[in-house]
């Protein structure tokens, strides 16, 4: 029998290839995986732990899925019967001191030819009822006697029985299956063995700067080491839990030293921005205005003129609430730039649809008419000649103020004299939109950029996802709004009253059906279509309107604008067009199977109405209805932060920011909704950043660019 090779100290940064076992369709597998290395392969967390330190007598089987435990026993029988091509059931015998159990596997053809009888064995699984009396289901089974090669077997194609159950001081760790791994025979069970191997051959000496070098008891790398191990080898739960703490903590400074190099990349500072350099004073807007400024608006306003006067380009989020006014905040930022900060140079603001920008565009106008001749619209509708005369105005003629949509950035739009970016609505940009604007800056420089977000984000994750950028938070709403009074309903019925009543009052409504999307293609959940025959049916005087994502740019402009010409009653549309939308005369909003949405974009559109002095209303449609705890608190609450909270811990920060930032696969991720833990990894990142010892400081910056991978250039141009 061949003798396994001694194992070579590892360092954690060596290829996997240097674990004995590994090579050929193992290596190949892993890197399909993205495990290159032995510390990506440590980083894998266990789904679970089994409890496999104690050994059980056979007389102790119960009939119990939850009572697992660990056998030693003999092999007394074992019958292989096949049905179909592919398909196994193998029943087998065995007994120890105590009594005799059977148990039983299912498609496991391999473990048939390889049971020897009177063998002994250790068996590992949970008791389930067999011909009236406990037995085993599908445990696992390795040869209780085994000193034999175990790299052989792993290596060899059949890899017949895994040793898996030996070695039982610690929990045993089972980890995911993942399909890669899977078709190389990679099975949750031989990584144990691999991951097992690695353990005992890594020399931390290898690994750290200054493993045992540290003035502290236990200085950070022993700390994180010990957690390595402790992940895969826990004594007892409280060890795992602590391993799992450690590892994040790891994780989250990575990704903040990550967040602190693209600011200083997009920059050219590193420094903090959750550090205030001055505490604005609220700024009057500097024109009249039919209404006066709240004062969340003023501070936003100072606090980016501050930022614009720098010599280094802006990066900031402006967040707030639905209805906060965060539109007006960014016009009077464009104007004063262009008029005081940098005479002359261009601002372009660009929006996630043609309503939106058009609205925009149109607002504007009609804020500052005064302004008129210095402002252009560019959609992807706007014509080759008009185009060409935007930009000789550009170059030329004092055009100042350019709102459009992706067209902005399009290859052939020059921007000269480009200064100040705007992105409304930024969560439905992807980063390389941001990119191709921010590219078009006067004269290669890098112009300001201002994020609008939709969503008011909660703090963890801003601090996560948004690091990097200096944030205006506008929490305060303008005087005079009523909170939007939220219903349940289960029926399309039921809603036809308040339609009724909303339109005798001489107000409009919107009917809002969700698109949602099945394997690429995209199926209108309750049809637009079904929508509309259902309300010219049942309120045939109504003047209904449909706002397709189907229709050409220029039919969809015709019906938005009879919308807010009020020649049109209803307005039914589908999510993709409502972005932003801003018209005060609507006051009731129907969301149709509300229950397909996320709570924050039901905010969102809920914020549709509710913009004006008069009382609005939203109705949500569910089958679901009042059952629905989701729906429930949404009616209840009018804070879009405590909303945005909730659906985090609902469902993950891909709602919120959008699955299109790249920045979303890291590990840190999983720690989203721990405000503290990512402040403390905040401000460990920091002072790792500006550590005097090299070694340390750049031992963990190697590490926060592997944490990334593939994507750490995109993160750090903006994803
Ligand atoms: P959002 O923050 O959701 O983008 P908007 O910027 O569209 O909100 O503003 C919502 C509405 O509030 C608009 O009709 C806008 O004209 C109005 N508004 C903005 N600021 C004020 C204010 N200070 N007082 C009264 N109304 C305001
Ligand atoms: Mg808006």
């Amino acid at each position: 029998m061949k003798r396994p090779k001694i194992q070579q100290p590892l360092s954690l940064f060596d290829p996997l290839d240097r674990v004995a076992g590994v090579g050929g369709k193992r290596l190949e597998a892993f890197a399909q995986a993205r495990f290159f290395t032995i510390l990506d392969l440590l980083r894998l967390a266990p789904r679970r732990y089994e409890d496999r330190t104690r050994v059980l007598m056979l007389s102790a089987l119960r009939v119990d899925k939850q009572a697992q435990g660990v056998f030693r026993a003999t092999l007394r029988s074992v019958t292989m019967n096949h049905f179909g091509a592919h398909r196994a059931v193998i029943y087998a015998e065995f007994a120890d001191d105590t009594g005799i159990a059977r148990a039983r596997w299912f498609n496991q053809p391999y473990l048939g030819r390889n049971l020897v009888q009177g063998k002994t064995y250790f068996l590992y699984g949970s008791g389930f009822e067999l011909k009236g009396a406990p037995a085993l289901d599908n445990p696992d089974i390795e040869p209780a006697d085994d000193e034999a090669d175990d790299e052989e077997k792993a290596d060899s194609q059949e890899a017949s029985i895994e040793p898996a159950i030996k070695h039982c001081e610690w929990l045993t760790p089972v980890y995911p299956s993942m399909k890669p791994l899977a078709a190389a025979r990679i099975s949750p069970r031989v990584l144990r063995t691999l991951i097992g191997r690695i353990l005992d051959a890594v020399d931390p000496a290898l690994s750290f700067p200054s493993f045992k070098n540290q003035t502290s008891p236990e200085g950070p790398f022993e700390k994180l080491w010990r957690a390595f191990v402790e992940r895969h080898r826990p004594p007892s739960p409280a060890h795992a839990a602590r391993a799992t703490e450690t590892l994040s903590f790891f994780d989250q400074v990575l990704f903040q030293l990550g967040v602190i190099k693209r600011r200083e990349h997009l920059t050219g500072r590193p420094d903090s921005p959750d550090e205030p350099v001055f505490i604005p004073q609220p700024m009057e807007p500097g024109r009249p205005l039919p209404f006066p400024l709240t004062n969340d608006q003023k501070l936003g306003l100072s606090g980016i003129l501050e930022d614009l006067r720098r010599d280094a380009p802006m990066n900031r989020l402006l967040q707030g609430d639905v209805g906060s006014g965060k539109t007006l905040v960014a016009f009077l930022s464009m104007i004063r730039f262009s008029e005081e900060v940098q005479p002359g140079s261009v601002c372009a603001m660009m929006a996630p649809t043609e309503p939106l920008a058009r609205q925009h565009h149109a607002t504007f106008l009609r804020f500052f008419p005064e302004l008129a001749s210095q402002a252009a619209l560019l959609t992807g509708g706007t014509t080759a000649a008009d185009r060409r005369k935007i930009s000789a105005c550009l170059a030329h003629s004092g055009l100042r103020y350019l709102f459009g949509t992706h067209a902005l950035f399009q290859d052939a739009v020059t921007i000269p004299g480009l200064g100040f970016c705007i992105i409304d609505e930024q969560q439905r940009f992807g980063v390389e939109h941001r990119r191709s604007l921010l590219a078009k800056g006067a004269n290669g420089r890098i112009p300001h950029l201002l994020l609008i977000s939709a969503t008011p984000i909660p703090r963890s994750l801003s601090l996560t996802m948004f690091g990097d950028l200096d944030i205006t938070v506008i929490r305060e709403k303008p005087a005079g709004r009523h909170p939007v009074e939220t219903r349940l309903h289960e029926a399309p019925e039921e809603v036809l009253p308040e339609i009724h009543r909303t339109i005798e009052r001489g107000n409009q409504i919107y009917y809002l059906c969700p698109i949602i999307e099945t394997s690429g293609k995209k199926i209108d959940w309750t049809s637009l279509e079904d929508a509309h025959r259902f309300l010219k049916k049942a309120l045939p005087d109504v003047r209904v309107g449909i706002l397709s994502g189907r229709r050409r740019p220029d039919e969809k402009a015709a019906v938005f604008d009879a919308f807010a010409q009020r020649e049109i009653d209803v307005l039914i549309a589908t999510t993709v067009i409502e972005v932003g939308i801003d018209h005060p005369n609507a006051t009731l909003m129907i969301i149709e199977n509300a229950d397909r949405f996320g709570l924050s974009q039901l905010h969102q559109l809920r914020g549709r109405v509710g913009r004006g002095a008069d009382a609005s209303t939203c109705l949500l449609i569910s089958r679901v209805g009042e059952a629905s705890p989701r729906l429930r608190a949404l009616a209840a609450s009018d804070d879009g932060f405590a909303i945005a909270m909730e659906d985090l811990r609902l469902r993950g920060p891909g709602d919120l920011v959008g699955t299109r930032q790249s920045g979303l696969s890291h590990p840190a991720f999983s720690s989203i909704d721990r405000p503290e833990l990512i402040e403390s990894a905040r401000r460990r990142a920091r002072e790792l950043f500006h550590d005097p010892r090299p070694g340390i400081r750049d031992w963990f910056l190697d590490r926060m660019r592997e944490s990334f991978g593939p994507e750490y250039l995109t993160f750090l141009d903006g994803g």
